[in-house]
């Protein structure tokens, strides 16, 4: 399996001249190449493939201007934009697609009609290197008689994982004024341990973020999204005060801005990833080895915030946040599967009977009364994989919350002595 390491680069004065040309060098060969492929398409032609635009752009000045591994790459990148294009151009058709697709566009920017230098993608190890903290890449021809054939730049960063370099790219952040590699290595797959098969099952919510229950655990698990998302609505507000600000001057962007949303951004990851590694955690200890998360398939449109709506499904991103959660429980050995979880909020999670749901957060059995809605969704999962499986604890169902403090997930202190109480009572 493929994972990527992102490390920054330490670039110097001279070197980052060179990544601009060789930048700038990318996006001229990406426009030629690009303009190509739509003449064919609009003519009516088909769109040629990698290998044809090889043929076709062996001997074009923009290719011959950088060194073989990054022009190659960057055919293989445009080819697979129109690749994807017309896969999506195909579902449009067949109305299975909402939207329509663009077609793959020109690296320039519009209003300034200038080229960005971004972006610098690489095939291979054959134009990069990585020795002792530095990352090492080939020069095209015409910079190298000065400079020696190879750029070495020192990075700063860990590489979590180690295996066979694979592709490797080269990004600016320009809120940072920062450039930073990407580079793609091919794992091993982990050895799993034969362990007896325990299950788990989790759902998530937008604002309560997810609900874990483990098979034959009495307590559950609440992550509760509240303080997360009282960071988002503050970072939020800080980038519409910057806005109004930049619309009052006549402008539409600046750094600050650029820098707003990043840092809003990467406080929700930050508390995601967290989220992750404690929830993949607990299951470790718990001896879990699949882990069943309920993904809402249709939830965009099923579930309505009204005027917040667009600002909840930015926020809290599904896919995403499974990815991630993946990623983690990959790394202790745990198996994470995405099931449909249609129709296990309705029923009541012991009698299986239609439940009043008065407010978002809990539902009512008409026989075992309130309950944690989020947390009877994640039981009646678990009980689709054991029939008849019950917790142990039957009217007296027990979680514990945790919250976000912006560093770590901690339980509340009343859910802790609520929980002790009740199962202090069972016992
Ligand atoms: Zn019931």
């Amino acid at each position: 399996m493929k994972r990527t390491n992102v490390v920054r680069l330490l670039v110097s004065g001279t070197q980052k001249t060179h990544l601009r040309l060789i930048g700038d060098r990318v996006s001229s060969l990406w426009n030629s190449v690009n303009f190509l492929c739509r003449q064919r398409f609009f003519g009516g032609k088909k769109v040629p493939s990698y290998c044809e635009l090889c043929r076709e752009f062996k001997d074009d000045e923009n290719y011959r201007a950088l060194p073989s591994h990054i022009a190659q790459e960057v055919l293989k990148k445009v080819s697979k934009a129109w690749k994807g294009y017309l896969r999506l151009k195909k579902l449009h058709e067949k109305g299975r697609l909402k939207d329509k697709p663009g077609l793959p566009g020109y690296r320039k920017n519009r209003k300034t009609g200038t080229r960005p230098f971004n972006y610098v993608p690489i095939k291979s190890t054959g134009a990069y290197s990585i020795v002792d903290d530095f990352l090492n890449i080939t020069l095209p021809s015409d910079l190298r008689r000065r400079n020696g054939d190879r750029l070495s730049i020192p990075y700063r960063g860990i590489l979590r994982y180690r295996g066979e370099f694979k592709t490797c790219e080269l990004k600016y952040d320009p809120s940072r004024k920062v450039w930073y590699t990407h580079i793609v290595v091919e794992v091993p797959e982990p050895a799993r341990k034969e362990r007896p098969v325990r299950y788990a099952t989790a759902d998530l919510g937008a604002k309560r973020t997810m609900a874990v229950t483990i098979e034959g655990c009495k307590v559950s698990y609440v992550f509760s999204g509240r303080q997360l998302w009282k960071d988002y609505k503050y970072w939020t507000g800080q980038i519409s005060r910057e806005q109004k600000r930049l619309s009052q001057q006549g402008l539409e962007t600046s750094r600050r801005l650029r820098r707003l949303y990043r840092k809003r951004h990467l406080r929700l990851r930050h508390a995601q990833e967290a989220l992750a590694k404690k929830v993949a955690g607990i299951l470790r200890k718990n001896g879990v080895t699949h882990f069943m998360v309920g993904y809402p398939k249709d939830c965009r449109e099923s579930m309505d915030f009204g005027r917040n709506n667009q600002k909840v499904h930015n926020f809290w991103n599904f896919l995403g946040f499974i990815r991630i959660l993946e990623k983690h429980c990959e790394r202790r050995g745990i198996l994470l599967e995405r099931i449909d979880e249609s129709g296990t909020s309705e029923v009541c999670h012991l009698c299986k009977r239609t439940v009043r749901r008065p407010v978002r957060s809990e539902v009512i059995c008409p026989v075992h009364g309130r309950t944690h809605a989020d947390v009877n969704a994640a039981l009646n999962m678990l009980g689709r994989f054991i029939p008849g499986y019950r917790n142990g604890l039957e009217a007296s169902l027990v979680w514990v919350t945790h919250e976000w403090n912006r560093h770590l997930w901690v339980p509340r202190t009343e859910s802790l002595r609520y929980v002790s109480q009740v199962l202090g009572q069972v016992a």
